[in-house]
């Protein structure tokens, strides 16, 4: 069992997979953990991380989850935590963030940490505390229709300031262009002055960089995936992570594959019709139908499929047809019925021999990881930015995961993701 340098605790599954992905671009081996395990840790990695699914969790259920997560990673032997959230900072006044960054703080014994949710390889960037999706504000982009988490406001200081009990400031561009010592003072003069939360500004790589080296020793950082990246080569030039540390999972998966697409997305439709005109089999599940026949047609296609074809099976659709089914079946929860027909479609052709497993779609992904009983996975080669292969097994078979949330991937995915199986 390797000791954990670096516990990393997610608030949902796909935002888990994406700062799983990052870190394992230093070809160190990651161990992404769906749930807070229920048992001590064992066959532990360098970096460990936990998928919680908290984003829109009350503050007290989140918190509670944070600290059960802190604990296990602990036992593991981490003492240096990354709280992850979205690069869109998703929260609401009553939102999660703030209050689990002050009970890790707390359980650390630490009265600093810092927010930095810049993912600026995905347009994500932060100045002068205000955050940008590509050139617009927060406040100004997509995100302030979400219907879960409308972000009305782009400054992280305001954002932040209700959550939390203790005082936020500002590390700006100005400060950190200057280097990680610059910053290191800065973090000095807002502990005099008791300030515990500070949002610090990064509007490049470069930028994380400079957070990172300055900030990689504080027990608690928290923030977006992006800021991870730098940390294992910081890690190893510190002689806290040994050159000869287990490396990215590499295992010979067999070729059988199913690709299975729930997600509605822009992207998703492309990429659906880019792998139909390949010459893929495929099979479209229509909501109306399935309503009124069940899951057998789809089954029975599936099992007279050579899954080395690796087969499409999609419920893809676009806005329109979504809204049509949606009128059409009423209170019905075409997504639940979706999800599950998908889920037995993944372990019937796990049954069947398929061994790769392709989803397109958060919710659509875990339905499938839960129907497979995966609680643990190895983080292999990047498909995507953000979309890693992942290891694990089910039913005491080792399969290989792509789980792809909405907009992610471009629009060969679902060609070009056995290749990198097969050549990295
Ligand atoms: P994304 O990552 O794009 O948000 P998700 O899997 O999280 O994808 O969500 C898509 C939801 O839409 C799922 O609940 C899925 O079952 C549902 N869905 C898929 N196809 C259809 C359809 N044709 N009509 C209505 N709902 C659909």
């Amino acid at each position: 069992m390797t000791g954990t340098i670096l516990g990393c605790i997610a608030d949902d599954f796909t935002g888990a997979t994406d700062l799983a992905g990052l870190l394992a671009r230093s070809g160190v081996r990651i161990s992404l953990r769906i749930g807070i395990p229920q048992s001590p840790p064992t066959d532990t990695s360098p970096f460990e991380v936990i998928a919680l699914k908290s984003r829109t969790a009350p503050v007290a259920d989140a918190v509670a989850e944070a600290r059960a997560a802190l604990v296990w990673l602990q036992a593991a032997g981490a003492q240096r935590f990354f709280w992850k959230y979205c690069s869109t900072f998703d929260s609401t006044p009553e939102g999660n963030i703030g209050p689990v960054a002050e009970a890790l703080m707390a359980e650390l014994g630490c009265d600093q940490t810092i927010y930095c949710p810049a993912f600026p390889e995905n347009k994500r960037t932060v100045f002068m505390g205000n955050l940008f999706v590509g050139q617009q504000p927060l406040s100004e982009s997509p995100m302030k229709d979400h219907p879960l988490t409308p972000m009305r406001d782009s400054n992280l200081m305001r954002l932040l300031e209700p959550q939390v009990k203790r005082s936020v400031g500002l590390i700006d561009r100005l400060s950190v262009a200057r280097g990680p010592e610059t910053v290191r003072n800065a973090l000095s003069d807002h502990k005099a002055n008791d300030v515990a939360h500070v949002v610090i500004d990064a509007v490049a790589d470069a930028d994380l960089e400079v957070i990172a080296h300055a900030c990689r020793d504080l027990p608690l950082i928290t923030g977006g995936s992006a800021l991870t990246m730098p940390l294992p080569a910081l890690y190893l030039a510190d002689g806290l992570l040994a050159a000869d540390a287990p490396k990215t999972a590499k295992p010979t998966v067999a070729q059988e594959t199913i690709v299975l697409s729930g997600s509605c997305s822009a992207m998703t439709n492309a990429q659906v019709a880019a792998y139909r005109a390949t010459g893929a089999p495929s099979y479209k599940l229509d909501p109306l139908t399935l309503a009124e026949t069940g899951q057998s047609p789809v089954l029975t296609w599936l099992a007279a499929q050579d899954l080395t074809q690796a087969p499409l099976i999609y419920a893809t659709a676009d806005p329109a047809s979504v809204t049509a089914a949606q009128q059409a079946l009423g209170a019905t929860d075409i997504g639940a019925l979706i999800e599950d027909t998908l889920a037995n479609c993944a372990i019937a052709a796990r049954d069947a021999g398929a061994r790769r497993i392709i989803v397109a779609g958060g919710e659509t992904s875990g339905a499938v990881t839960k129907a497979l009983g995966v609680a643990q996975l190895d983080i292999g080669a990047e498909i995507a930015p953000g979309v890693p292969w992942i290891f694990c097994t089910s039913d005491g078979h080792q399969m290989a995961l792509a789980l792809k949330s909405g907009n992610f991937g471009d629009e060969d995915f679902f060609s070009a993701a056995p290749v990198i199986l097969d050549t990295q």
